[in-house]
């Protein structure tokens, strides 16, 4: 059994392949980092990575992680952490390695600057612009009716957007109700995406007192990309018991 390392020459009770640890980690690029373009979102406090929103820093270290290379210690377990200091401008990543060798758990860390900034995110900034493409019109037989069920109508979608958002973890994927305008005969809601919009109208359909159900699809223009950019609406009447 070796005691000494060939290239320091110091005494060694743990070895990698005949070398003290340090040696071989100065030698063996065995933790690769990347440098990673990370945005925070102050309004939601959200991060963005690679187009993609992670509701919080867990999730988004979460995936990170996942992009970190390991060579030669293919069973070790690394962690991340990133580092966000606003005072001293130092933002970077923190990984940590545990390796056993020789029965004996082993620690590196090595750490990676990373770019981040602050940006509002995609669906905060859809907020913000009261970006929709849906509108669920409401239409009640007469204006008793409208009093009396309306409350609980919305309570209702309130539910469902609730519901359904609390289990996205993409907030770019979230159900937004922008706006709530009264019309003739009940009101009109608005909303950023189409699915989330159908989502609700067959919620609602199943109410004892909805009647009828109109969907239809107006053309708005074209987008940059060429796709035709449509305005979706669905109408649901209301009748009486
Ligand atoms: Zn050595
Ligand atoms: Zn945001």
């Amino acid at each position: 059994m070796q005691r000494f390392c060939p290239k320091c020459g110091k005494d060694i009770e743990e070895n990698i392949d005949g070398f003290c640890i340090d040696c071989y980690l100065e030698d063996h690029e065995i933790l690769t980092i990347p440098v990673f373009d990370i945005y925070y979102c102050s309004v939601c406090e959200s991060y963005t990575y690679a187009n993609k929103i992670y509701k919080n820093k867990q999730l988004l270290e979460k995936e990170l992680l996942k992009h970190i290379k390991l060579k030669h210690l293919e069973d070790a377990k690394p962690s991340l952490q990133i580092v966000i200091d606003d005072q001293k401008k130092e933002y970077f990543s923190e990984v940590t390695v545990r390796f056993l060798i020789n029965n004996k758990i082993k620690k590196i860390k090595q750490t990676q600057k990373t770019n981040y900034k602050k940006e509002i995110c995609v669906a905060c900034s859809r907020v913000a612009g009261n970006y929709y493409t849906s509108i669920i019109q409401l239409r009640f037989d007469n204006k008793n009716l409208q009093e009396q069920i309306l409350p609980s109508i919305r309570k209702r979608i309130q539910k469902i957007v609730h519901d359904y958002n609390k289990k996205q973890k993409d907030l770019k994927n979230q159900i937004n109700i922008v706006k709530e305008k009264t019309e003739k005969g009940g009101v009109d809601i608005y909303i950023n995406e189409q699915s989330h919009a159908q989502r609700i109208v067959q919620n609602l359909s199943k109410n004892k007192n909805a009647y009828d159900q109109k969907y239809s699809k107006t053309l708005m223009g074209v987008h940059k990309n060429g796709k035709k950019k449509f305005r979706y609406t669905f109408c649901i009447h209301y009748k009486d018991d």
